[in-house]
């Protein structure tokens, strides 16, 4: 930790992938501090993973949307659990499929053992979607802190940029922090903001 709050540039070497898990009630004990990872199928969130923790491979990036049905569990620098949650909204899905996401989403983070912290993802090219909408009204519910992430900044500049940031702030309340994962943009920043959110000074 000491180590971390040191460093300017915050680098993770030793992120693993511990487990996956099929329901809330089979999530491990464990006393370190837990982020969880949310966001639509195909926000780019597995590419998110991948460039945050310098690992290319750690997280299989979505060839089939909307065939995550597990909570993936992956330990970093054993200081840190990050649970990525099933990438939701996939519009094709049968609606057997639909409720099975939601009953385990929502038992996670109804359970005791749920995330202090989740990053939730937003595409920045659509802006938040109805379902982003739910997960949010969820972890308010659930008291979870959340923060906004968008992903794929990239593709917007100029005039589109600086209004989607607008329409993401009034529809989120909170200002997004804008990332890529093409251009390794604002991965330190997030990094950062982690580290502040888990380990900040009060304890
Ligand atoms: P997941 O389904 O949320 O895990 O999303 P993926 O990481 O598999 O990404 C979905 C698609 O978005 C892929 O085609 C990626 O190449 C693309 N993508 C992901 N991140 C970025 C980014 O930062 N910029 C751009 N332009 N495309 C991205």
């Amino acid at each position: 930790m000491q180590l971390w709050r040191m460093t300017t540039s915050i680098l993770w070497p030793n992120t693993q992938f511990k487990l996956s898990v099929a329901d809330a009630t089979l999530f491990p004990d464990s006393a370190l501090p837990q982020m969880a990872v949310a966001g639509h199928s195909n926000v780019g969130k597995s590419s998110l993973l991948n460039t945050l923790f310098g690992r290319k491979g750690l997280v299989k990036t979505s060839k089939n949307p909307g065939c995550t049905r597990l909570l993936n569990v992956f330990e970093v620098d054993a200081q840190l659990m990050v649970v990525d949650l099933p990438g939701y909204g996939y519009a094709r899905a049968p609606k057997v499929e639909k409720k099975r996401w939601a009953q385990l989403i929502e038992g996670y983070l109804q359970s005791p053992k749920a995330a202090q912290l989740v990053l939730l993802l937003l595409d920045f090219r659509h802006g938040p979607k109805d379902s982003d909408l739910q997960m949010i009204e969820w972890l308010n519910e659930a008291d979870i802190h959340w923060i906004a992430v968008a992903t794929k900044a990239d593709k917007l500049a100029g005039n589109a940029k600086r209004k989607r940031i607008q329409e993401m702030t009034h529809a989120l309340g909170i200002p997004p922090l804008l990332t890529s994962s093409l251009k390794n943009q604002g991965m330190d920043e997030l990094r950062n903001i982690i580290i502040n959110e888990i380990f900040n000074d009060d304890d």
